[in-house]
């Protein structure tokens, strides 16, 4: 019975302490951190749920330390032995647990590798000896996760840009380092200010925006975003654009603002610096061409209402392509700079100058009187101080360079619907006329001067659509000579436009040039010139001689002299029947490369002259180092003989100049038999081409005139 009784009670026991086992059991599996326990020889007791779970892993023995892999780090490079962890988590047997963060892999390989946090804790017997080991993991992959997201939020809000975060009533709670820095306020003293405090402490506005404005757009659309100058301290401002936006939550509340404050100085700068090269010109630092118009037209518009007026002043200095040329550009670009600065001397700090090309300058008076004759009274008063101060040798790196400078002078506003454009234009063309009446003075502009503007106009757009075979031709003036083989003639040309009727070279020559059109035509001469000499040479019995003018644009393009000799070939002409007549001018710009391109051509055998001797600047010794072959006395010169003493001397140092060298000379513009007479009596070898003798006559008539007659005197 009592044995009964205490199997009964054993049973009993071994019952109670079975649930007592299986509660606890219960519990670990119920606990939501993984749980294994070893025993003293390190094999498995206990595994809860929550471990198989997190480790996906269904143990069968031991093979806890051989399925299972753990690694340092997330990428899986490094391995952790974890048997030598918990060995020395045992060896240590501390009573604070040992702690890792770890990566585990379980054997279900495709799940992602899980970070969990390892806590080793031995379990001693009484007398310290090593009872059990209990190894808790915790799951951290929601830890990490956030650990990661909090880590890109901060990398993201802690950039170069200013931001903070507000609570709901606007109160800087969060600013990042930038825009403590930017504000130059702690986060302690932007805690205790609103956005508004802080915009009305540091912030202005750009445009007509008002803070209120902004609330409206944060009420309306959430957000806003403008342009701002920011000013730390009194001393300093950065433009900015500053960016608001409004978190709501669920319930329409406000839970916070977020602002971004971006610098954008240096595009502020990078934008003023285009501005300074869009309207300034950079050798003088005088406003430029643009932004002279800018102002002409406000002050136009000024002088209309007020019915006041005031002048243009357009500058050109005299001779500095010559300058240049001479000199070089360095030294020219410094004349550019005195001169800017002689103007600033001058000019009232109302008046506006500037350089709107090469050595041409602009001003803009600021007169404000009301009669047109006050105006002109003080735009030629200003007018003749500049030449007189303009009129003053430079001195520039020990040069002592003659200066001087021509003005077109027009009153404005001009008439009722003239341009910015106009106006400037006319000043440009009184200083065209300033010049053409022989430079250093001042010239006002006529209404009549807009016709030739007009007429320019007209033909620089009759140039640019002219069909040349059809109304361009040349026409040959005879050279006549006591003594000559040959028969001679120079080579000019004609344009009979279909609307515009006939239109002399001496109009429109120069704005070929100008335009570089010349390029085109000349060689559009040079190739009829070649065909008409070849073709006479073939028919006549006598050599013809032609000669043909060779502008300086078409000169000193650097293929001239391929040019030439491309035509040469194309047309099969001799250049020994061939005179190339060159300006002085071709000799002062750039010598040396005339002097390569005038031997090339003499070498090819071609002949080549100067023409209009007598007028520019060139030196007598240039001629030294040339090898031409004539020189063409200026017409103006022949004009007064015998009248002028003066004249005579001039041309006879010419032909004595020619005699000495051995070249022929060309007496151009006869027209009286005293002139003949002059020229007949000097035993020199003279050809005389003039009116006296023929007309430049049209191809056929020159034929008609010249091949078939003797042409000697
Ligand atoms: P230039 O080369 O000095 O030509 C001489 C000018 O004097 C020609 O004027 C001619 O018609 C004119 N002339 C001839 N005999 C007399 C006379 O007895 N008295 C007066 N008062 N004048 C006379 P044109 O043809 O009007 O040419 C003017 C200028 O235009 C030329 O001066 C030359 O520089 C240029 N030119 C003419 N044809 C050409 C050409 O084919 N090519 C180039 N580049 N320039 C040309
Ligand atoms: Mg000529
Ligand atoms: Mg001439």
């Amino acid at each position: 019975m009592q044995n009964h009784s205490l199997n009964a009670e054993l049973k009993s026991v071994q019952q109670s302490l079975k649930n007592e086992r299986q509660f606890k059991r219960d519990i670990i599996d119920a606990l939501h951190d993984g749980i294994v326990i070893f025993n003293q020889r390190m094999s498995l007791e206990v595994m809860n749920q929550a471990a198989k779970q997190l480790l996906c892993f269904e143990p069968q023995h031991d093979e806890f330390f051989t399925d299972l892999e753990f690694f340092k780090n997330k990428k899986r490079t490094i391995k952790f032995n974890i048997t030598r962890w918990l060995q020395q988590a045992i060896d240590q047997a501390q009573s604070a647990p040992k702690e890792i963060l770890i990566w585990v892999r379980p054997n279900c390989s495709d799940h992602p590798s899980t970070p969990v946090l390892l806590s080793a804790k031995p379990i001693l017997n009484n007398d310290q000896s090593f009872q059990a080991l209990l190894l808790i993991i915790y799951d951290k992959t929601i830890v990490t996760h956030s650990d990661e997201q909090h880590r890109i939020l901060e990398a993201a809000f802690n950039s170069y840009d200013g931001q903070f975060i507000t609570n709901e009533k606007g109160y800087i709670i969060q600013p990042n380092f930038s825009f403590s820095a930017y504000t130059g306020l702690l986060p302690l003293e932007l805690k205790t200010m609103t956005i508004i405090h802080w915009m009305q402490k540091q912030v202005t506005l750009k445009g007509n925006i008002q803070v209120e404005d902004i609330l409206k757009s944060l009420l309306m659309e959430k957000k806003w975003s403008g342009e701002v100058q920011v000013h730390p301290n009194p001393e300093t401002t950065f433009h900015a654009v500053l960016s608001l936006s409004m978190l709501i939550d669920d319930d329409k509340n406000i839970e916070h603002y977020v602002g971004t404050l971006q610098d954008i100085t240096d595009i502020k700068e990078s934008q003023a610096n285009i501005e300074r090269l869009a309207y300034y010109d950079e050798l003088t630092g005088l406003p430029n061409r643009r932004l002279f118009m800018e102002h002409l037209d406000n002050s136009l518009l000024h002088h209309k209402r007020n019915h006041t007026y005031s002048a243009i002043l357009y500058l050109d200095l005299d001779n500095f392509k010559e300058i240049n040329d001479i000199y070089g550009h360095a030294i020219g670009d410094s004349a550019i700079q005195l001169t800017a600065s002689k103007l600033a001397e001058i000019l009232r700090a109302e008046d506006l100058v500037a350089r709107i090309s090469g050595d041409e300058f602009v001003i803009l008076t600021q007169y404000n009187v009301i009669s047109r004759t006050q105006a002109v009274q003080h735009a030629l008063t200003l007018g003749s101080k500049i030449i007189q101060k303009l009129n003053q040798d430079y001195f520039i790196d020990e040069h002592q360079i003659p200066s001087s400078s021509s003005i077109g002078i027009h009153i404005i506003p001009g008439s009722e619907h003239d341009t910015p454009e106009q106006l400037v234009s006319c000043a440009d063309l009184a200083m065209y006329e300033a010049k053409q009446r022989g430079k250093n003075q001042l010239y006002f502009y006529q209404t009549e001067l807009t016709d030739k503007i007009l007429r320019r106009r007209e033909i620089e757009e009759a140039l640019k659509h002219a069909h040349y075979d059809q109304e361009f031709y040349l026409v040959y003036q005879a050279q006549v000579s006591n003594h000559s083989e040959q028969i001679s003639a120079e080579t000019l040309i004609r344009w009979q436009h279909p609307v515009l009727g006939a239109i002399r070279p001496d109009q429109f020559i120069s704005i070929a040039e100008e335009t570089k059109q010349i390029l085109k035509l000349g060689q559009w001469i040079l190739r009829t010139a070649f065909n008409q000499v070849q073709q006479w040479n073939h028919q006549s019995q006598k050599p013809i001689h032609i000669s043909i003018n060779i502008s300086p644009i078409q000169f000193h393009e650097a293929t001239f002299v391929e040019t030439i000799l491309a035509i040469q070939h194309e047309t099969q002409t001799n250049p020994k029947h061939i005179t190339l007549e060159l300006t002085e001018g071709i000799l002062i710009s750039n010598i040396e490369d005339a002097l390569i391109k005038i031997k090339a051509l003499a070498q090819l055998g071609y002949q080549l002259s100067i023409d209009d001797f007598g007028t520019g600047y060139s030196s007598l010794s240039y001629f030294q180092k040339l090898p031409i072959h004539e020189l063409k006395i200026d017409q103006s010169f022949v004009a007064h003989i015998p009248g002028s003493k003066e004249d005579i001397a001039i041309i006879e140092t010419i032909i004595q100049l020619a005699n000495s060298k051995n070249l022929t000379i060309v007496a151009e513009g006869v027209e009286t038999q005293e002139q003949v007479d002059f020229f007949k009596s000097h035993q020199s070898r003279i050809l005389m081409q003039g009116f006296f003798f023929s007309h430049p006559e049209r191809a056929e008539e020159f034929e008609k005139q010249f091949l078939s007659l003797p042409t000697t005197l």
